[in-house]
This record gives C-alpha cells, sequence and structure tokens, in this order.
C-alpha cells in the first residue's frame, strides 16, 4: 500500500518539540515513546502512575515521571509546555478485567477530562486519545460471524458496560473541545493489541498472550492440557503493536480525521480455537482443550472494518498474524524462562 502521501510527526513537529505520552509504563505507550525517541526527538515526556522499576520499557533520554493523572494537577504538570500529547493512561485489561473491573474502568474518565483540559489550557497544537473497539454496539456483535464494525457503528449507542461507555464519553469530550474551543483532537479506536512487551500474566492480559502462556505452560509441566474461555468459537481480529504505534503517528497528523474517530485494526479474523492452532503449532505441541463456559468471553464476535482508514490514508495494519504471534510467543517463552530461574520478567531496556 502507499502511504507515502500521509504526514508523520517528522513532517509536522520540530525534534525538540515536546511530545508528552500518557500510560508511557504500559504497553503501547511504552512502544510509542520508543518509536518517537527512535526517529530522534528529544524532547519525550513520558507519564504513567506506576512505580518506574514496574514500567515496560524506559527508554534513554525520556523524561519519566511516575504520577497518578486522575488528579487534575498533575495533568497540568505532565502537559507543561506539550505541542502534542498522546493519551494512552487507562485502567485496563483483557476480558477478564474488563468485566470484573467496571468501576476501575470508567474511573479513567478522569484521566481524559483532567489531561486534554490541561492541555487545551497549556496551548498543545493536538492531542490523541486511545479509545476501543469496545465503544461499539455490543447487539452488532452477537454472532461469531458478525460483519466487520464501521465507525458509524458506535451509534446508536449499546457500548460494552464501564470500558466502553468512558471510551464514547472520552471520545465525544475530545470532539467537543475541538467544536467549541478549537483545540485539535484525534480519536482511534483500537482493535486488540498484541506484541512483545505486553501483558502476558497477572489478569489483565488478552487472549494472544494468555494462550501462548498457557500453551509454553503446558509444554512445561508436561500436563497437556489447555482451558480455553467460552466455547473457543468466539472470533476476533488482533493487531501487531508496530502497526499500531505506526497507525497512531499517522491518525494523529491527518488534518482529515480531527475529532473523526478511526478503526485502528487488523482485519484478519480469526476464532480462538485457531489462535490455539497457531499457538500450538508454534510450540509444536497439541494440547487437550477443556472449555470454561462460565469464564469471561466478551462479545462473540468482533472485527475492524478498514474501509474508512484504507480511503484516508491509503493504509491499514498489515502484519500478518502468524508472524506476530511467532514474535510474541518467543519474547513471552523469554519471560516464563527469567521467571523459572528467577530473574526480573518484565525486562528493562535502558
Ligand atoms: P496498559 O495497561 O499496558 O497501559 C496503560 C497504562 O496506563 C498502564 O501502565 C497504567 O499504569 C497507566 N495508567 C492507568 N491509570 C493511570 C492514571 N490514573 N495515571 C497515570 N497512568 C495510568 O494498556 P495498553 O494495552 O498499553 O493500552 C493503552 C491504551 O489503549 C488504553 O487507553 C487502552 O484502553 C487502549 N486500548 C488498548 C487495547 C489493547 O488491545 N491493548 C485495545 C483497545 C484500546
Amino acid at each position: 500500500m502507499n502511504a507515502t502521501k500521509n504526514k508523520t510527526a517528522l513532517d509536522v513537529l520540530r525534534k525538540d518539540d515536546r511530545i508528552v505520552i500518557a500510560g508511557a509504563g504500559g504497553f503501547i505507550a511504552g512502544a510509542l515513546t520508543r518509536y518517537f525517541h527512535d526517529q530522534g526527538f528529544t524532547r519525550i515526556r513520558a507519564v504513567d502512575r506506576k512505580p518506574l522499576p514496574h514500567w515496560y520499557q524506559r527508554v534513554p533520554g525520556v523524561e519519566c515521571l511516575s504520577m497518578d493523572l486522575s488528579e487534575k494537577d498533575n495533568c497540568i504538570r505532565a502537559v507543561e509546555g506539550a505541542v502534542e500529547v498522546f493519551n494512552l493512561a487507562a485502567d485496563m485489561g483483557g476480558m477478564g478485567f474488563i468485566e470484573r473491573f467496571r468501576v476501575e474502568c470508567l474511573r479513567s474518565i478522569l484521566v481524559n477530562t483532567h489531561l486534554l483540559e490541561a492541555a487545551y489550557r497549556a496551548g498543545a497544537a493536538r492531542y490523541f486519545f486511545s479509545s476501543s473497539a469496545c465503544a461499539y454496539n455490543v447487539t452488532l456483535q452477537q454472532d461469531p460471524h458478525v460483519r466487520a464494525l464501521k465507525e458509524s457503528d458506535a451509534y446508536p449507542a449499546m457500548a460494552e458496560r464501564g470500558y466502553g461507555w468512558e471510551k464514547l464519553m472520552s471520545e465525544m469530550f475530545c470532539q467537543e473541545y475541538t467544536a467549541e474551543r478549537g483545540l485539535e483532537t484525534h480519536i482511534a479506536r483500537f482493535h486488540n493489541v498484541y506484541g512483545p512487551l505486553g501483558t502476558w500474566d497477572g489478569g489483565r492480559e488478552k487472549a494472544p498472550a494468555a494462550i501462548c502462556r498457557k500453551v509454553i505452560e503446558a509444554k512445561e509441566s508436561g500436563k497437556h492440557e489447555i482451558v480455553i474461555w467460552g466455547d473457543g468459537t468466539q472470533t476476533r481480529s488482533f493487531m501487531y503493536i508496530d502497526d499500531c504505534v505506526k497507525g497512531i503517528d499517522l491518525i494523529m497528523h491527518c488534518d482529515r480525521l480531527t475529532a473523526t474517530p478511526i478503526n485502528l485494526g487488523s482485519g484478519e479474523l480469526l476464532s480462538i480455537n485457531e489462535l490455539v492452532d497457531m499457538a500450538e503449532e508454534i510450540g509444536g505441541v497439541t494440547l487437550k482443550r477443556k472449555y470454561d463456559p462460565t469464564a469471561p468471553r466478551g462479545v462473540a464476535g468482533r472485527n475492524s472494518d478498514n474501509t474508512f482508514i484504507r480511503q484516508v490514508l491509503d493504509w491499514e495494519p498489515a502484519t500478518p498474524f502468524g508472524d506476530g504471534l511467532r514474535k510474541t510467543y518467543a519474547w513471552i517463552e523469554a519471560q516464563f524462562q527469567d521467571r523459572k530461574a528467577g530473574r526480573p520478567t518484565v525486562r528493562e531496556v535502558y
């Protein structure tokens, strides 16, 4: 695909412009921090409420602040001098987390509310919000053979309880700050992101990481069994992390996408059973499958309709799932072995 006409941060910013990335101790914002750093941006401020030793990556030369962005004063401090603000801070996880902790998910609205206002008052040129496919109407996702979700499917609204409603409301905040106050905002609806340096255990991990870990555990224990949440027929698409950070850059710097939510996801749909097949193949093992119908399974099917992003950017996330899963599996296996050997599991990259 020819995406050369698209603008990126390199076309729009000076190398010493201040870029603020919220949630940078986590998976996607950590990767975004590294992406901008590797392009030569020199004044990146990374912010997360986690203590610094718990960040998934810490990038050399980046200012790292550990602060809770649900507090207004911390948001004001975080965006001082910012030209661009990327909000990827949210209390979130896979289905096991977002179905159980709806209050925590909803409370992330405080982060976006304060950060957006602070960015506006600080005179930032652009603001990015990481929304989610969970903002879509759940009644359109009750069949594993769903048609892919297009941007207009968010309304009439019937978002995922808790997490999805927080995303939808925060999107609206961004849109109204553009309409009423002239702050340029950009909104991407991510569809399941996976890759190395993502969450792989502890209850917040998503399906690709969870399945890789379970396959590795089964191999290690010699107990060749795997428990699958639901009946395994539920379908999803998964976007590799490198596609995600590239997409964020393109969406943030596309004038046509001001205050216009857009899907950022892969259009390659597969069932959880197919995901297990692929992880087994990578692991070189066949496992007895046990299905847990009582476990959280989320909607029956969800895919990203990429018509709009192809039309506007002439680009879409295109890493084949098999390639990305192989890299993810290898990284999780290394983490697993580190843990077994008593070494720290989250690799800090200095
Ligand atoms: P993550 O959990 O790895 O990162 C989120 C980070 O936000 C965490 O490090 C967390 O400590 C931080 N955070 C939470 N509350 C905070 C607060 N009050 N103050 C400061 N920091 C706070 O998650 P991720 O996968 O990197 O997701 C990043 C963004 O993308 C989130 O907004 C998420 O909702 C969205 N998203 C992710 C996916 C996905 O598949 N990973 C899918 C759709 C949307």
